[in-house]
């Protein structure tokens, strides 16, 4: 194509080509499943728009800040939807997938809200109040690192004291919000752990 044929082309009309040939190839993948691009459009518009109080908040998952709008039901005040926020400067209304799945973090019957605990050379889950899982997790985590706890290490030939353990790792999770990363990483480097991860990066 010369350089006249692509100025000739409006950015309108690049649009245009574009949507009908997405729609297109769209509508060709549904009918070669048995489906009817018609019917499947009639059934898109019958879903109801959620409506509610409006409520600008931001994505808790990391760093980056996204901002988000979460839909509340002004009868139950429960949240009954969340969105990107398009008038956040740092996403424009986009979410990341983890982000786009924000709802089910706050409202899912699937979350499990008790403590699972599996015992050493079984196969089964068992509930564990938080208060003994706590507990438990601290004696092991002072036990391990009393044991391994290096005050002295050669380094390149001089002895220099480090204050550390290897024996210990921290891996925060996706669900795992800045402010729990932030003290989370506080407490590890207060224990010495050197091997510690956040999905936060911070
Ligand atoms: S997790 Fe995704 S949506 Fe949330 S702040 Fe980070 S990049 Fe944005």
């Amino acid at each position: 194509m010369s350089d006249n044929n692509v100025k000739t082309i409006s950015r309108r009309d690049f649009l245009k080509i574009g949507v009908g040939t997405a729609g297109g190839v769209v509508a060709a993948e549904l009918a070669g499943l048995g489906l009817d691009p018609g019917k499947v459009q009639a059934q898109a518009l019958t879903v109801p728009i959620k409506k509610g109080k409006e409520v600008a908040t931001v994505c808790p998952y990391c760093a980056v800040g996204c901002g988000q709008i979460a839909t509340v039901d002004t009868a139950s005040g429960k949240i009954i939807d969340i969105q990107g926020n398009p008038d956040s400067p740092v996403n424009q209304g986009t979410l990341c997938p983890k982000g786009a799945a924000t709802y089910q973090l706050a409202v899912n019957d699937l979350r499990w809200t008790k403590v699972k605990h599996r015992a050493p050379g079984s196969d089964q889950w068992e509930d564990m109040s938080l208060e003994v899982a706590m507990n438990r997790i601290a004696q092991l985590t002072q036990q391990t690192r009393d044991a391994n706890f290096n005050e002295f290490q050669d380094v390149g030939g001089a002895r220099k004291r480090v204050m550390n353990t290897y024996a210990l790792a921290s891996l925060g999770g996706a669900t795992m919000d800045n402010e729990w990363n932030y003290l989370q990483q506080k407490l590890m480097h207060a224990l010495g752990v050197v091997y510690l991860e956040n999905q936060a990066r911070i």
